[in-house]
């Protein structure tokens, strides 16, 4: 597969040309704030060093409203309609690798189940190709590289970006992505181009590691870490963390009734709400809140390690740049480290 370029001034047409056989979903900028997502039809110019999307990708594969079925009552036209999970294949681009990570993230609890396959998140997620973006001015709140290996991240892409000022970089990484690099617009890259790609992509790779970079948090932690009370006493239970973070994935089912309708549907819930896991004889297991803070950073750091061996943070920083009180789960893994932040 060979690498192509792109100039900007033709970036219009590839997305036209996209958006003929596929929905493309892309980060639409927004004035003087980050970017979010749209589904452009290929009609709009798009800002691919518009930075980490606010939203990440699960807007699109696990949406906050997601109907499962509708139930109609009235007499004499009762029937089930299910939503039509035949979906128009979609191209999202711009997104970051943390983002590429994250959906393998989500992959692994919604996907890779064999027979426990949720055929919602597999309707969206086998058409969907993924365009990344590589970084070129990571937030101050990033920590990829101290969770993860960007090199191997990036073959979770079906096309990786490179911005390169007046042209992209274009690097198919599947034969799926190859298949979207299709006109006369692209052509080969200069010796020039590649070098400008490899400094980027150098500039990604020297980002600051956090000290607890290659240390198994899920080997070290201890379940009564005074540090689950100190942050409990700060936390208002919001969880906006969770509700923001790419990869948490927890949901709640929903029946509401609209006259002679009823729907059932799936939304998020979160893990810091005191009710998410009360039972229905009354018993809650995590009623206290430094159980729920403890529950948030041990899943993404060890439960995930221990079920998929993968750890369940992307270090996006989303959660750090959302909380109202300034938890910092980089700090709260430094501790745990017992190293300084
Ligand atoms: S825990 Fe925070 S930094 Fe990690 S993936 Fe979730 S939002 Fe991003
Ligand atoms: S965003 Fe902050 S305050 Fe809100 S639940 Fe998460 S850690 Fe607690």
């Amino acid at each position: 597969m060979a690498d192509k370029v792109i100039a900007k001034t033709d970036l219009r047409k590839w997305l036209a040309g996209m958006a003929a056989d596929h929905d493309v979903i892309a980060p639409i900028g927004r004035e003087a704030g980050p970017a979010t997502w749209k589904d452009i039809n290929g009609t709009q110019d798009i800002d691919i060093t518009a930075n980490q999307m606010v939203m990440a990708a699960k807007e699109f594969l696990l949406p906050v409203h997601d109907v499962l079925f509708r139930f109609h009552t009235r007499k004499g036209e009762e029937r089930l309609e299910v939503p039509d999970l035949t979906n128009k294949s979609t191209v999202m681009i711009g997104l970051r690798l943390c983002d590429v990570r994250a959906i393998s993230v989500l992959d692994a609890v919604y996907y890779n189940q064999g027979p426990f396959r949720d055929a919602y998140y597999a309707a969206r997620r086998d058409k969907l190709a993924l365009v990344a973006a590589v970084c070129d001015d990571p937030r101050w709140s990033c920590f990829c590289t101290t969770v993860g290996d960007l090199k191997e991240w990036k073959l979770g892409a079906d096309v990786l970006i490179t911005d390169l000022g007046d042209k992209i970089y274009v690097q198919p990484v599947t034969e799926k992505g190859e298949g979207l690099l299709q006109g006369d617009f692209f052509s080969s890259p200069s010796e020039d181009d590649v070098r400008k790609k490899s400094e980027v992509w150098a500039n990604l790779l020297a980002l600051p590691k956090r000290p607890f970079a290659g240390k198994d948090i899920s080997k070290i932690v201890s379940w009564d870490d005074p540090v689950w009370e100190e942050q409990a006493r700060k936390c208002i239970g919001c969880g906006i963390c969770t509700f923001m973070c790419p990869t948490c994935s927890c949901f709640d089912i929903q029946d509401e009734t609209t006259g002679s309708v009823i729907e059932r549907y799936r939304c998020r819930d979160t893990c810091q709400f005191s009710d998410f896991t009360m039972m229905g004889a009354g018993h809650n297991p995590r009623p206290e809140k430094k159980m729920r803070v403890r529950q948030r950073v041990l899943h993404k750091f060890k439960y995930q390690v221990e079920q998929f061996d993968l750890i369940g943070c992307t270090g996006c920083g989303r959660c750090v740049e959302s909380c109202p009180v300034n938890i910092d789960i980089r700090g709260i893994v430094s501790h745990i480290a017992a190293e300084p932040l």
